[in-house]
C-alpha cells in the first residue's frame, strides 16, 4: 500500500524513523498531527505538514497534574 497521501497530517513511518528528538534524540512516533518522543515525551507540533522539531514549541505531554 502506497502512503496515504490524501490525509496531510500522517506523517509516513519511514520518515518519522529517520527523525529524532532534538532534545534527548530519542525515537519518534507519529501520533495524530504530532510527533511524540518515546523517551522524554515531548510532543512536536506537525505544521502545515512538516514536523516543528524545535525544543521550545514542544509540548510536555506528561505535564497533566499542574
Ligand atoms: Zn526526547
Amino acid at each position: 500500500m502506497p502512503a496515504n497521501l490524501a490525509t496531510p497530517l500522517a506523517f509516513d513511518a519511514s520518515i518519522v524513523a529517520t527523525l529524532a528528538c532534538p532534545a534527548c534524540h530519542g525515537d519518534l512516533r507519529s501520533e495524530e498531527a504530532r510527533l511524540v518522543c518515546a523517551s522524554c515525551h515531548r510532543a512536536y507540533p506537525i505544521v502545515d505538514g512538516i514536523p516543528a522539531l524545535i525544543v521550545e514549541r514542544a509540548e510536555a505531554a506528561s505535564s497533566k497534574n499542574d
